[in-house]
């Protein structure tokens, strides 16, 4: 793909470090953050979970806590009440079915509650190193001006076109590259075009 290498080299240069920005210090407490993230920033999430992982250490903790109380620690970062339910839940399955281990194999995550595509994808790559291409608000928004993705491409869609468009090495950093690059400079609103070096090639300008 012609950009591909423009893009690559563009993002290793201004984000060399790209990483997960959910804190987390093992696997679980990894699922349970980005099952907490949906619609809502990774700092918010970050502001609930050192209580929540505080008082509930493992998930067969998590599994046996009271709704109630979860519900008010998850309170400010919104559907709390679902995501409640879910991280709960989810716990269960995997005490029940997995010894309290995040399984390896996109199936089974899927099936957790609260659980989607976006969410495994994450999950494999971050804790298994298995090659994966995540898309969120972020990495789509990216993609279309990048002119990589269609403006209306789904994100089954986005996904597949850009590890169409990526070696597969790279697919787990690039998924944290353009999540800072969303992020940090090419906003949704009035994004950073100042100096951007991706600006030869991006739809957003013409
Ligand atoms: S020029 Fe602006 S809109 Fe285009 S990629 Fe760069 S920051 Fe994003």
């Amino acid at each position: 793909m012609k950009n591909s290498k423009l893009i690559i080299d563009s993002l290793q240069k201004l984000y060399p470090k790209a990483k997960c920005e959910l804190n987390h210090r093992n696997n679980f407490q990894l699922l349970i953050a980005v099952v907490l993230s949906a619609q809502t920033t990774d700092e918010r999430v970050n502001m609930v979970t050192p209580e929540l992982f505080g008082k509930y250490r493992n998930a067969e903790e998590l599994s046996k806590a009271d709704l109630k109380v979860v519900e008010q620690i998850i309170k400010p970062i919104g559907l709390y009440h679902s995501k409640a339910v879910n991280i709960i839940k989810l716990s269960d399955v995997l005490v029940n079915k997995n010894k309290g281990k995040v399984p390896k194999e996109r199936k089974d995550l899927e099936a957790l509650p609260g659980v989607g595509r976006k969410t495994a994808n994450v999950i494999l790559s971050n804790c298994f190193n298995v090659p994966a291409f995540a898309v969120d608000t972020h990495v789509s928004r990216v993609s279309k001006r990048l002119g990589i993705a269609d403006e209306d491409d789904d994100v089954n869609t986005i996904e597949e076109k850009l590890m169409n468009y990526f070696p597969e090495d790279m697919w787990g950093k690039l998924h944290h590259q353009f999540i800072f690059f969303g992020r940090y400079k090419c906003k949704a609103v009035k994004p950073d075009c100042t100096d951007c070096p991706l600006s030869k090639i991006c739809n957003y300008l013409e």
